[in-house]
């Protein structure tokens, strides 16, 4: 087929782009590439070799933690010294449990990812197949995921720990059914691992090898409508094509160039960034280190219950990437990524709000690593308007459309267009979600999808 990628920016990668700061280089957004398997089968569909392409090395540990009573904890895949992590923070009981948490969850894994995840659906009666619904069962998918955990840990420092994942979802773990264990199974399971130059080289690559194989993309070109297999381009013009595929957000597609009226759905919380270039070390921090405040319960009913509020003291995440790969930052410098969840634009942050958050990084990593901020030679932050307004995100919602049990599996808006039968959905919003790997399955199936409605001959 003959491809031509329109894309609005003037850079590649969306969400996973590259961001330069000051002297440094940046992680736009992703920052943890999890579950290799989508990324290794995408370059085998094309013939090619991951590690030729995107060399990628396993952080371990994944990431420190940071607790508001002071102790910390370094994740990590490797069992035997979890194990002792675990047993160092909260005794002998909780590590001899967890042996049994992450074989559950690797059971869990390995059911859900082709049985309900890599998976088209017609309607929710695909789901009525007995074995799935022994599989629902079996595994407990259904059950509530900050509760079911209380089952295998005691600790609330460890409940939060395994369960905070659904944040990457831009989901409250008290809202997610048991079965989205699968993102801590895949972070203690299988780990985190890093691309050579960034998680940016992962859209930068298959850019390259989209292009040499006959793709053209063009930048700067922001579509305004489509309608049947046109498309309408902000400046006027009009192109047409046999199949659209709309990857940007679902529900911006519907209403803003499908024009037709948005249905209800429940979106994800924001993500408010901060790129940091700082001259000075902090050397207690590691590549990716994770900060839970006082109350993680009211934090996240803060940011997902409405009406949303600004969290009082929130959990949040720092990557320094220099710490894997030095060239990103000057000698002597480093690249300080901070992102802390936030409500989406069903709150109106505040300068105010903005100032405090700021002051609440700022003092916490005063507090554990000796950030000064006056050794910050450059800032840019990045907030719930900018999702929206730069990369055309629903409500600001960085995460796009959240994934509760009702917006999940086959409940999820389909990746074919009902009432266009030349257009197709892909991306984080559509099935099966959200997460990079999740929307290279969701790019498998779309191709299916387009098979089987007879494009490919
Ligand atoms: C802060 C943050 C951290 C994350 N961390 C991780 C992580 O560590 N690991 C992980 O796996 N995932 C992570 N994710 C999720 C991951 O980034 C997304 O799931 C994924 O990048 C979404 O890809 P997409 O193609 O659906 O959407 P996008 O990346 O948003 O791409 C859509 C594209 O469409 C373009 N577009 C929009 N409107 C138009 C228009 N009218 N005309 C032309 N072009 C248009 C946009 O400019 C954009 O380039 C994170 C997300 C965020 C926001």
């Amino acid at each position: 087929m003959q491809v031509t990628v329109l894309e609005k920016t003037d850079q590649i990668g969306g969400r996973n782009r590259r961001v330069r700061v000051g002297e440094c280089d940046f992680d736009g957004g992703p920052t943890l590439l999890m579950m290799r398997e989508p990324f290794e089968r995408l370059f085998n569909d094309l013939g090619e070799r991951m590690e030729d392409h995107l060399p990628i090395t396993l952080c371990d540990p994944s990431y420190r933690v940071f607790y508001r009573d002071g102790t910390t904890l370094d994740g990590t895949p490797n069992v035997a010294q979890m194990v002792k992590q675990i047993e160092d923070l909260a005794g002998r009981r909780e590590a001899e449990r967890y042996g049994k948490l992450l074989g559950d969850l690797a059971e869990l894994y390995r059911v859900s990812v082709p049985q309900f995840v890599r998976r088209n659906y017609r309607s929710v009666l695909d789901l009525a197949r007995p074995r799935d619904i022994q599989a629902v069962f079996k595994h407990h998918m259904l059950s509530n995921l900050a509760r079911r955990m209380e089952k295998y840990v005691d600790d609330p420092r460890l409940r939060m720990l395994f369960t905070f994942q659904t944040m990457y979802l831009g989901l409250s773990p008290y809202d997610a059914p048991w079965v989205y264990g699968v993102l801590t199974y895949m972070e203690y399971g299988e780990g985190i691992w890093y691309p050579q130059g960034g998680l940016p080289r992962v859209s930068e690559v298959v850019a390259d090898l989209a292009t040499a194989r006959g793709a053209t993309i063009e930048l700067g070109q922001s579509v305004a409508s489509i309608e049947g297999n046109r498309v309408r381009m902000q400046d006027g013009t009009e192109r047409t094509a046999d199949l659209i595929i709309a990857n940007a957000d679902l529900p911006y597609v519907e209403r803003e160039l499908e024009k037709r009226p948005a249905k209800e759905r429940r979106t994800s919380c924001s993500a408010y960034l901060m790129y940091i270039d700082y001259q000075g070390a902090l050397p207690n921090l590691l590549h990716h280190n994770v900060f839970f405040g006082a109350d993680f319960r009211s934090n996240l009913d803060a940011i997902f219950q409405h009406p949303l509020r600004m969290p009082q003291d929130p959990a949040f995440y720092v990557a320094l990437s220099n710490r894997t790969q030095p060239d990103r930052a000057p000698a002597g410098h480093e690249n300080i990524f901070v992102l802390v969840p936030c409500p989406n634009l069903d709150y109106k942050m505040t300068a105010q709000d903005e100032q405090q958050m700021q002051s609440l990084v700022a003092e916490r990593l005063c507090e554990v690593a000796g950030f000064d901020p006056a050794n910050i030679q450059a800032q840019r932050t990045y907030g719930p308007q900018d999702w929206a307004g730069d990369l055309n995100l629903d409500k600001g919602a960085a995460f796009g459309l959240s994934h509760d049990f009702m917006q999940s599996v086959c409940f999820r808006p389909s990746n074919r267009s009902r009432s266009n039968p030349h257009l197709f959905y892909v991306g984080a919003s559509t099935t099966p979600g959200n997460g990079l790997p999740m929307v290279l399955i969701g790019a498998e199936l779309v191709e299916q999808r387009i098979g089987d409605a007879g494009y490919l001959g």
